[in-house]
């Protein structure tokens, strides 16, 4: 028998996967929806699911999961403290101080604070199970971010893709149902934010970016890394970027014109 599970990131697309599943608008019904928790999402992301997991309940009896392999802002400082071994790695960017060649560093974070807690929950709860279908929400918009498991027990679903669902589509189904919409759900100190969103998280989550800039200035001197890193793609200083980011607003406002949105984006199950 096959268990149809949905891989929960809590943002928009996910959470209409979830809603139109609970529907049965995708043929199977889910019996899971598994949200694990890096412990840095902004606090709208989780205000969010505080609301979702009631909803869920009152209106299927259906519980939404929520594990957690640790607090990746907390384990990025223990890391650079030096009281923690191991680190799955966030993907900083670097550049040489000296030839100023810039690069990124290998991204292990997805894997060990998405992928993983994941899989090991399943085990946890089907412990005999042989064959998963996990149902990802990603969006027609985001074809590109679709990705097959890399374990033979568990295979990739994409109900949005498959019904040629976007992005806005999801959206304009929350509001033709008079439900909230989600916010973008990555984490805090996710380098691969765009500058809107920076902005966004500087003027709406003033404490999670002030814990950014911290973050930020301490990975100059990485263990292990020769050059410094960069939480922002520019490989200049986060506070710095953001007094520019303010400034381009102020001008964009005047010019009618806006930051670009995101152009990159996680793999694999992060930010969805
Ligand atoms: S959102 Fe970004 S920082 Fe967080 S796990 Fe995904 S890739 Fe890593």
């Amino acid at each position: 028998m096959e268990h149809h599970i949905i891989s929960m990131g809590a943002g928009t697309q996910s959470t209409d996967l979830l809603l139109r599943g609970l529907k049965g608008e995708f043929g199977e019904v889910p019996t899971h929806a598994i949200f694990s928790d890096t412990g840095n999402e902004p606090k709208g992301v989780y205000n969010y699911l505080e609301w979702l997991r009631k909803f869920v309940d009152q209106e299927y009896k259906f519980t939404i999961d929520v594990v957690s392999a640790g607090n990746i802002y907390n384990d990025a400082l223990a890391y650079l403290e030096g009281t923690r071994k191991r680190y799955g790695g966030v993907p900083y960017y670097t550049k040489n101080p000296i030839t100023g060649k810039k690069g990124i560093l290998r991204r292990q974070c997805t894997g060990d604070y998405k992928i993983r807690p994941v899989r090991r929950h399943i085990r946890k709860i089907l412990p005999k199970v042989k064959r998963v279908s996990l149902w990802l929400g990603i969006s027609y918009d985001e074809i590109q971010r679709m990705k097959q498991a890399n374990v033979k027990w568990i295979t990739h679903r994409f109900p949005l893709i498959e019904r040629k669902i976007r992005r806005v589509d999801c959206i304009n189904n929350f509001k033709a149902k008079r439900l909230p919409v989600p916010v973008r759900s990555s984490c805090v100190i996710c380098p691969y934010h765009s500058d809107k969103y920076w902005l966004w998280i500087y003027e709406n989550e003033p404490d999670h970016f002030d814990a950014a800039v911290v973050l930020d200035e301490k990975i100059r001197n990485y263990r292990g890394i020769k050059d410094e890193c960069f939480l922002h793609r520019s490989c200049r200083p986060l506070k710095e970027v953001i007094l520019d980011l303010i400034k381009g607003k102020e001008l964009a406002s005047k010019q009618l014109n806006i930051f670009p949105e995101l152009i990159e984006e996680c793999e694999g199950v992060c930010g969805i």
